[in-house]
């Protein structure tokens, strides 16, 4: 089986600066470092390192060639990532001394993939496939329809939240997963609580607190503690908790099992700097010892 991720695909760029800038200020920056990002890359990184076959829909601008070879290279099929003429998708990060943060985002070619180009490369998968999506490129509705209707598992990490997006989808999902501040604003404009929500399977990550599967259609809910690790960066927690899940659903393992696996994972990209690119295989997880 295969997992297709429509996935964002943006170039993290990183510059050390002495504070951040206020307006009208122009600051020289000491240092530049470029590293792959984006929730879908992400995603499809984490997903390829579990062990799964991993295709990932999405495109990136003339200049972005680095980031397809960079996915290749961790182990992700990127033929169905095209190239538009369109900036690649990027966020400016300052960082000061301090830590503190200052985030500009480009969605660039994220936002420019077409239904139609979806809809040819989902003409590929096959039913039981596994269908992912977040909410940081076009096209999620129409491929959340088609991939229901080609009998794929959809899934939907709601992330960037937006309200109009997940109650966009929403009908054609069967595994959806937030966190708990998403899950609070969901349920602020549904008014439906997770276990109430017409999707099978929710899950709601709770940051050092773990996770809470709720398998709606047999009314349970079942808590999972979170390893107790020293959490240097929570970047990419998120991602790789979802890329490993699907992954563990991909490779037949009981939920139980695949929410234990993602949370090892994620508890382990808790205690490292980085993203993408440190991202642990399955190996590693299995080995840690918390
Ligand atoms: P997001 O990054 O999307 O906001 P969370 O913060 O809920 O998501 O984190 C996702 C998962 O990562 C959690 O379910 C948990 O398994 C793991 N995690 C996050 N923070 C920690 C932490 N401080 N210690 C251990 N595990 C963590």
């Amino acid at each position: 089986m295969a997992i297709w991720n429509l996935g964002s695909i943006n170039a993290d760029m990183v510059y050390a600066v002495p504070h951040l800038p206020g307006p009208g200020e122009t600051l020289a920056a000491s240092g530049l470092e470029r590293f792959l990002g984006g929730k879908g890359a992400n995603m499809s990184v984490a997903a390829a390192r579990a062990g799964s076959q991993v295709r990932h829909i999405g495109a990136v601008g003339p200049e972005g060639r680095w980031a397809i070879d960079r996915l290749t290279e961790y182990g992700v099929d990127t033929r169905h990532i095209a190239t538009l003429e369109a900036p690649t998708g990027h966020a400016i990060i300052a960082v000061e001394p301090g830590g503190e943060n200052l985030i500009v985002l480009l969605p660039g070619a994220n936002r420019a993939i077409s239904p139609e180009r979806v809809g040819s490369v989902l003409l590929d998968a096959a039913p039981g496939d596994l269908l992912v999506m977040q909410n940081e490129t076009s096209a999620q509705v129409e491929a959340a329809r088609l991939g229901r209707e080609r009998g794929l598992t959809v899934c939907y990490a709601a992330a960037p939240f937006d309200a109009q997006a997940v109650r966009d989808v929403l009908p054609w999902l069967d595994f959806l997963i937030l966190n708990a501040v998403e899950a609070e604003q969901l349920q602020e404009a549904t008014g439906l609580t997770p276990d109430q929500l017409p999707v099978s399977h929710v899950i709601v990550t709770l940051g050092s607190k773990g996770a809470r599967h709720f398998d709606t259609d047999k009314g349970i809910s079942t808590e999972y503690p979170a390893y107790r690790v020293k959490a240097v960066d929570t970047t990419g927690a998120g991602d790789t908790f979802t890329g490993y899940v699907l992954s563990g659903m991909d490779r037949g393992l009981p939920m139980p099992q695949a929410i234990t696996q993602a949370m090892r994972a994620a508890a382990l990209m808790v205690m490292r700097h980085g993203t993408a690119d440190v991202i642990p295989d399955l190996k590693e997880v299995l080995a840690a010892r918390f």
